[in-house]
């Protein structure tokens, strides 16, 4: 008997999962078909981001720093540790761990809402029926009726011809979450926020870590006074951050990679253990459509939406990294909220203004709406307020001091056009900044809010009085 859904949901992810999710509470008949299976062969659910990206990277970004902090930093407080030493295996066990707990919890959220959950590849026949393939045999096991399509089939890291890689010596983002050993020589293509938190992990294992990044500009779309001493920062730590680096190609012997590559003064050679090919990631839509599905792409091979979300074809909606903006689990995710509750008739939108970016380095870099060289470009006039975290009490005990916050305002109605932060849990911080923005609040509104001490978000409370020149801690 053929099997027929209100909505069918392609790809688990952070868009695709969450969007089932609301369309379940919703009241709405629903499957989420996905192929993904772990590394015990299993089916998995969570996509990306749970299983090879956000969260098994910020579980071995955690396992580092903690390691680093042991070895580098517990000594200031009196904590005298013999003999400390990273169990690299282990740490990756522990990495499995959280991320098979997840996807595992997915599949309970899937089944406490009466969720279908089908494995296999979906495929768009048109807007009223899709095709279950078997990933294995590349059979088609059934085709489900359903009155409306999510296409929720995010991305995959972008190759290089220059750098194929083999899953041994040169390897993805997945394969430098799977690194038994801590390789002596590391090379990373691409200083982008994926080759940054995996460089960061190894190096502060150990690693000797070269990153070649092709452009000259460190990190372009981040304000560029944080950029800057952002670089700094993670070239004291030990990253080799080698702009304007342009990999031509690489050989491969059986103990070694060697990445021929050229900037301004020429022409280089680059000896190491292992290489990371870090340079951005493809949207997924490989045998996706059927001909007649009418779902069209853009230029950059991205599914065609508008802001709400539909494809030009009826019926189907597109949403996450399969789509224009940022390829971030957050942006997926309310985008899956916001289709779903305008299926059924409800006023739904995502902001895209106030997005939040995250860069877990050490410091962590954050931020939220525009930055300084962005204003100027426009020309709307603004003001600006930084305050650094040398200067507040709670991150000079952590040992966390480095960094700044800096809210640019509008220099006439003084509302926030933009947050930005290089420091102690910017991840965390940021979202203050997020709700200040959702909320149209000014820069006063923040500096009248009473943050409480002695904490980091102090500082955004400064910054906020620095718009001002009226800070307290620092001279203005
Ligand atoms: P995905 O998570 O890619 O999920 C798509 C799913 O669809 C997959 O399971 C795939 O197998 C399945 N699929 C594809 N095609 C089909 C088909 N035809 N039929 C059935 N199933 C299909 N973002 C953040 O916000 N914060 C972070 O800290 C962060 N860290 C990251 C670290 C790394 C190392 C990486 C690689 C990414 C990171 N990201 C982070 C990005 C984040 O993972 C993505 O933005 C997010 O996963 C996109 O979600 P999605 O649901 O659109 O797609
Ligand atoms: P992201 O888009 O954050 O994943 O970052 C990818 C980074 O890789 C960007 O900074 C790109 O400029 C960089 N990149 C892309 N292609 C190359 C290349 N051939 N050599 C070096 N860096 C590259």
């Amino acid at each position: 008997m053929t099997r027929s859904y209100d909505v069918m949901v392609i790809g688990a992810g952070p868009a695709g999962y969450v969007a089932a999710l609301r369309c379940a509470q919703l009241g709405l008949r629903t499957a989420c078909v996905d192929k993904w299976v772990n590394k015990e062969g299993q089916p998995a659910l969570g996509g990306t981001c749970l299983n090879v990206g956000c969260i098994p990277s910020k579980d071995l970004l955690q396992a580092s720093e903690y390691y680093h902090r042991l070895t580098h930093q517990f000594q200031a407080y009196g904590i005298r540790v013999k003999d400390a030493s990273i169990d690299v295996p282990a740490m990756i066990a522990h990495k499995d761990r959280i991320v098979r707990g997840l996807t595992d919890g997915i599949a309970t959220l899937f089944r406490a809402n009466s969720i279908d959950h089908i494995h296999g590849h979906g495929r768009v026949l048109d807007s009223r029926r899709v095709e279950i393939i078997d990933p294995k045999t590349a059979k088609v096991n059934e085709v489900v009726q359903t009155t409306h399509v999510i296409l929720a089939t995010g991305s995959e890291p972008a190759k290089m011809g220059e750098a194929s890689t083999d899953g041994e010596r040169i390897v993805d983002s997945s394969g430098a979450l799977e690194f038994q050993e801590v390789p002596k020589r590391l090379g990373i293509i691409g200083a982008g926020i994926i080759g940054l938190e995996m460089g960061s992990v190894w190096c502060r294992l150990g690693s000797k870590v070269v990153l070649l990044e092709a452009l000259d500009t460190f990190l372009p779309a981040v304000d560029q006074q944080l950029s800057k001493d952002a670089l700094r920062q993670l070239q004291k730590q030990g990253l080799d951050i080698r702009l304007g680096a342009r990999v031509v190609s690489t050989h491969k012997t059986s103990k070694q990679v060697t990445v021929h590559y050229t900037d301004s003064r020429g022409e280089h050679d680059l000896s190491v253990d292992r290489l990371i090919v870090a340079v951005g990631r493809r949207p997924n839509t490989d045998n996706l459509f059927a001909p007649e599905s009418g779902v069209s792409l853009d230029e950059r091979g991205f599914i065609d939406v508008d802001e709400q979300c539909r494809t030009n074809a009826p019926n189907i909606y597109a949403i996450g990294d399969v789509v224009r903006g940022p390829m971030l689990a957050h942006k997926g995710s309310e985008e899956g909220m916001a289709v779903a509750e305008s299926l059924v008739g409800r006023t739904a939108h995502v902001n895209y203004e106030a997005i939040p970016w995250v860069i877990y380095t050490e410091p962590e870099i954050a931020w939220v709406g525009k930055t300084e060289q962005g204003l100027k470009e426009t020309g709307e006039p603004y003001k600006v307020g930084v305050f650094p975290f040398a200067a507040n009490g709670r991150a000079r005990a952590m040992e966390s001091s480095l960094g700044f916050v800096k809210i640019i305002a509008h220099a006439e109605t003084d509302r926030v056009l933009g947050v930005h932060i290089l420091g102690p849990i910017a991840s965390e911080l940021i979202a203050e900044a997020v709700l200040a923005m959702e909320y149209a609040a000014s820069a006063e509104d923040l500096a009248r809010t009473v943050h409480a001490h002695p904490t980091l978000s102090e500082a955004v409370h400064e910054a906020a009085l620095a718009v001002d020149k009226r800070a307290l801690h620092k001279a203005n």
